[in-house]
């Protein structure tokens, strides 16, 4: 994975160097968990670099501070500004951007209500997440012995730090045991979702995707997905999916900011299809990268221009 560090991050309403950005080793955080966060792409475009749905990821960042009853001390269009300002003074043209507000330091009980919340947002370059490979041949992945949070757990809508310790479990399996990532099951034994990635599978020709009801978290990815798909005319299926479904499907893929859409060549072991990119993924991908990339016309306003 390529990455090349930003030289400044936003720290509460200003910007310090990348070496300054730093926290109290007793923070609120550190100990708990207490964070939520985003993370968001900034694509290269004939016209400049250009967020990728920008409003609907700081919406989503308020929804997870509002779950965790989390005052952030800006609007939404305050922070829409400071992480278009950090790509700008970073002078990015294509990166991967992480607001993160947490709870810091002040007392280190449980209960978070005393610790100031703390905003930043920093930005680096990031090429594919799973593998460049992957993007066009595809990856080999497990269903995870790891389950996803059962409901009323953890809020897994929620897009917050200490969510990512399952995350982190599911990953690690995957990795030590020779697959480039996994894919989880809800607490009733259905599919779920990656570590980091929502999912899709095609059979017959119609798309499928797991419901909010399934433990994901609502994935931007996916929605901008869903919507490419209705574009085509391709039917959209939101239903509960059953494991066995991943070993049938003609295709199989994962949608996110960092995985953007990365096919799946096997499962288990078990070939997916024809064991390459399926034609429905690869069409996806191309009206995904043309939008993100500037290269046909931005009819959903999802891209913000960075100036
Ligand atoms: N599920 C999880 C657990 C994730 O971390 C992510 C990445 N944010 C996704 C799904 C995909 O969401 P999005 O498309 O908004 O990046």
């Amino acid at each position: 994975m390529n990455w090349i560090e930003g030289k400044k991050i936003w720290f509460n309403g200003e910007f310090v160097d990348w070496k300054d950005a730093k926290i109290n080793v007793l923070s609120h955080v550190v100990h708990y968990g207490s964070s939520i966060f985003e993370g968001l792409r900034c694509y290269s475009t004939p016209q400049g670099p250009a967020v990728f749905r920008l409003q609907d990821h700081t919406r989503r960042m308020f929804d997870s501070a509002k779950i965790y009853r989390m005052e952030i001390p800006y609007t939404q269009d305050e922070f829409n500004e400071a992480i278009v300002s950090t790509v700008g003074i970073n002078k990015f043209d294509s990166c991967y951007i992480r607001p993160i507000v947490f709870r810091g330091f002040a007392q280190l009980g449980v209960n978070p209500l005393n610790c100031p919340v703390d905003c930043v947002v920093a930005a680096w370059t990031w090429g594919s997440y799973v593998s460049e490979e992957a993007l066009e041949k595809g990856a080999d992945v497990c269903t995870s012995s790891w389950n996803r949070m059962r409901p009323n757990t953890l809020p897994a809508l929620a897009k917050a730090g200490g969510n990512y310790l399952n995350s982190q479990l599911i990953k690690m399996e995957a990795l030590a045991n020779g697959y480039e990532e996994g894919i989880a099951l809800d607490h009733a034994g259905l599919i779920s979702e990656g570590s980091g990635e929502n999912l899709f599978l095609v059979r017959d020709g119609v798309l499928y995707t797991t419901p909010r009801s399934a433990s994901i978290l609502g994935g931007i990815t996916r929605d901008s997905i869903m919507v490419l798909a209705k574009d085509m005319g391709i039917e959209v299926v939101e239903e509960n999916i059953p494991r066995e479904m991943l070993y049938i499907a003609d295709e199989v893929f994962f949608s996110g900011t960092a995985a953007e859409i990365t096919p799946i060549r096997s499962v288990d072991r078990i070939q997916v299809g024809a064991g390459k990119r399926g034609p429905i993924t690869e069409k996806l991908q191309k009206a995904f990268f043309d939008i993100a990339n500037g290269k046909v016309e931005d009819r959903h306003s999802w891209l913000t221009h960075v100036k």
